[in-house]
Parts: structure tokens; sequence; C-alpha cells
């Protein structure tokens, strides 16, 4: 089987610090926790940004700043930038980080609800976003909260605005879209292109479960604050517990961790 792909999403668009302490907003802090999941053993960062007020930004300056400190640190870990729809309105605000030219970015090809808004990605927007991934050789991490999202992928990629092996992040629990459950699990992935490289993030308590199931398959798996504040019930995590525990099952179940040069390997680059 495949190495796995453990990434790490310490931040997202949601936790504050009066949720958890343990996340982090900063650009230092959060170079802090990736630099320390690297060596857990996560291999690829999903990297949001916060202003001063924790607030969610799609400013340059803050993703430049958090890639800068890793840079420095020598952290060779892959850079995935988010350019998800509560962090901005317009594509040109979603994409203006891709001029950091990171490996990777997220792209949403559709639309659907958070708990709170909506998942905002009308056809233009995912077009516009794609092209631009596209012309600077970034690998786009299809986000799917919704079984149409994976054949949006497929119908972008057909007329050439992206690039296979298609790469795909199934997520589950966010309210408002697929709740997280085994069925739908194996539903979206069945539903995969034959090529398809995927992963899970999987939201709320079934995370363990489900993701050792991801790991069962040969798929990949994200962990981070931005997708669970708690360990276990009760008990808050940290970003390093959150990779430590899914390296340990990986070990566990006799499947080798992907390194950063792995990971350019398995997504075709
Ligand atoms: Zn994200």
């Amino acid at each position: 089987m495949e190495k796995l792909i453990i990434t790490i999403a310490p931040t997202g668009n949601v936790p504050t610090k009066a949720m958890t302490p343990h996340v982090p907003v900063t650009p230092a802090e959060i170079a802090k926790d990736i630099i320390a999941c690297n060596q857990a053993g996560a291999a690829v960062a999903h990297i949001h940004a916060r202003d001063e007020q924790q607030a969610p930004t799609t400013d340059i300056k803050y993703f430049a700043e958090t890639v800068r400190l890793l840079d420095a640190a020598g952290c060779l870990i892959i850079k995935q930038i988010s350019t998800g729809a509560r962090g901005g309105k317009s594509g040109e605000a979603r994409a203006e980080a891709l001029a950091l030219q990171p490996q990777s970015a997220s792209l949403a090809t559709g639309s659907s609800n958070f708990p709170a808004s909506v998942n905002a990605n009308d056809p233009g927007l995912v077009e516009y976003m794609a092209k631009v991934m596209l012309d600077k050789n970034i690998k786009p991490e299809i986000e799917v909260f919704d079984t149409a999202m994976i054949y949006n992928a497929v119908h972008l990629q057909k007329a050439g605005l992206l690039k296979g092996p298609l790469l795909f992040n199934l997520v589950l629990g966010v309210k408002g879209s697929l709740p997280a459950t085994a069925k739908n699990l194996f539903f979206l992935v069945e539903s995969l292109p034959v090529d398809a490289v995927w992963s899970v993030s999987i939201i709320g308590p079934q995370h363990v479960n489900l993701s050792t199931i991801a790991i069962a398959l040969g798929g990949h798996v994200r962990v981070g604050i931005e997708d669970n504040i708690y360990y276990t019930k009760g008990v808050l995590a940290t970003n390093v517990s959150l990779v430590e525990r899914m390296a340990n099952i990986a070990k566990s179940m006799g499947r080798e961790l992907a390194t950063p040069g792995d990971v350019m390997r398995i997504w075709g680059m």
C-alpha cells in the first residue's frame, strides 16, 4: 500500500483562543505548530491566516510571514494554502496568497452550507481559481463537501482546467453537509475517478474511527484543530497530539508515513 500522507490543518477559519488555547493564530504560532507536526509525521500543512483580531483573512502578508518562518527554519513540509469561502469574497481575494507559489492550494468545486454561512463557490469562481492554479503549477486539492463536487472536478479535468491524478479531500461531519458516517465515506470513495488520490477530513466524534478506515482503505488523512478542537470527549487537542495519534495508528497497521518528497510523487507532480 502507498505511504500515508498526514496533513496538518492547524488553524482553519473558526477556532478562536476563547474556544481552545491550543489554536495557533499568529504566523509565528502557526509556523511553530507546523514545524512540530512535521517532526511528528505530517508531510503537508494546510494553511489559513488570521488578522490581529483572529478573524480569517486572505491578506497575503499573513500567509507570507508563515511561509517565511517555515522556510527560515528549514521546514520542508508541503505548503497548501486555503482559498476557502470563509476567508474572502471574490476569486481575486481568495487567490491572492497563491502568488507565494505554494505547492498546493485548496479548491472547492461547488457550493454547500457551513453551519452558519454559505460555502459559496459559483461556477465562474471555481473556473477562475482552477485556472490560476493551473497557470502557477499549484496542485489543487478538491474539497468535497457533497458528491456533486467530485463530478464537477471531473468536468473541469475534461475541460483542461485540472490535471490528473485529481487530488480530493473528502470532508464529512460539517453541519449543513454530509454527516460523518462510514456509509457516506464508502459512497464518496466509490464515486472517485480510479486514479484519484484522496484523503479525509472528519469533523466531530467519528474522526478517529473514520480516519482509521481511510488509512485501511489506502486513503490519506488530514487532522488538526481546524477540524477538531477535541482530542477525545471533553479533552482539548493540540495539533501535535492529533498528528501523533494518526502516526501511531498507521504504524500499528503497518503503513509507512510519506515524507514531503513522497507527497510530490504521490500527487504526480
Ligand atoms: Zn481549511
